[in-house]
């Protein structure tokens, strides 16, 4: 099995605390195993299990709701945020990668930069030691950072968070990322003036994704210029644990009053533009996940901008001074 469910570990934790029942709450990709699972777990500890269908893309999506149905949750496919609340009932399942990094990592050693830092995706953020090591015998200087609150392992990045990066940026030429797709790569890509090369560590591919963050951000820049006009805004706050931002919010929404644009805020949990379609406005401020204004906005029917997008089109930043908004 590629990804390790860490089954042994979920029942002893359930046989240990006692609960009666289970929540169980998985990412897209692994919601397929949600049936063995919910099979294995009934069978072995006893504990009624409930699947939770929602979607779950981060450990900002934890359903924190979960009581209403059982008495404890298993949080597959993400880490702790550490500086939201914890609870003692929920357990996360990162689902690292079975995979070993020495060949992959060999094959394109030749092809990266002497003072090397090196990034992962939680699935893969165990093969960083071991890829320092290797790294650091064949005379790179290699640096692992330590991240914000919102991070929990060095070296780790969200798609919203490349704070391990910021950490040692000052310190290398550019940077390796370890993991699967251009999702969370493109957050330190877009975050940092650095090249950042993906390995897969499954299938050996290795290239840079800065073809990729230069379109998206062409696209960013499209969307800037199209909110010039927009007088009414919709500024959206997301109910979501790790994506509410209501100060953020409360903020942006000073500044376009400011400048004397007309002002909505909405709550919601899903940000689609079946949801958004209904209201009257010329222009979205997303304060939830930036990565749905700047990974999706072709879908939205008008300009969405993240918070420092906004900020550039009242003329209080320049295009040069361009942000990711990280949370
Ligand atoms: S806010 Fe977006 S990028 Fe950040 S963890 Fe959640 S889904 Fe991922």
């Amino acid at each position: 099995m590629l990804f390790d469910l860490q089954i042994d570990t979920i029942e002893s934790w359930i046989r240990g605390r006692g609960f009666a029942s289970v929540a169980l709450q998985l990412p897209e990709g692994l919601k397929l195993r949600a049936t063995e699972l919910s099979d294995i777990i009934f069978k072995d500890t006893g504990a009624k299990v409930v699947i939770l269908g929602y979607p779950c893309y981060g450990a900002c999506d934890l359903f924190t709701d979960y009581r209403r149905y059982a008495e404890a949750l298993v949080h597959f496919g993400h880490s702790p945020i550490p500086n939201l609340p914890q609870d003692d009932n929920v357990l996360y399942i990162e689902a690292r990668a079975n995979v070993e990094i020495e060949k992959s990592l060999k094959a394109c050693i030749d092809r990266l930069p002497q003072r090397l830092g090196l990034l992962a995706s939680v699935q893969y953020v165990h093969l960083l030691p071991k890829a320092k090591e290797i790294l650091e015998a064949s005379g790179r200087t290699v640096s692992i950072g330590k991240g914000d609150g919102r991070i929990f392992y060095p070296g780790q990045v969200l798609g919203c968070n490349c704070s391990s990066a910021v950490a040692v940026q000052d310190d290398v030429d550019g940077f390796l990322f370890l993991g699967e797709g251009d999702f969370h790569p493109l957050a330190a890509a877009f975050g940092l003036k650095k090249e950042v090369s993906i390995l897969n560590p499954v299938t050996g591919e290795f290239r840079n994704v800065d073809d990729k963050r230069d379109r998206i951000l062409r696209k960013r820049f499209a969307a800037i210029c199209a909110a010039e006009k927009a007088q009414a805004y919709l500024v959206i706050v997301c109910g979501k644990i790790g994506q509410c931002r209501a100060d953020a919010a409360d903020a942006i929404e000073e500044k376009l009053r400011a400048a004397g644009k007309t002002v909505y805020r909405l709550v919601t949990d899903e940000i689609t533009p079946a949801a958004l379609i209904h209201y009257r406005v010329d222009a979205y401020v997303n304060t939830a996940c930036p990565r749905i204004a700047m990974d999706d906005s072709v879908r939205y029917d008008r300009p969405m901008l993240t918070i420092p997008e906004a900020e550039i089109v009242l003329g209080l930043r320049t295009w040069d001074e361009y942000v990711f908004d990280s949370i």
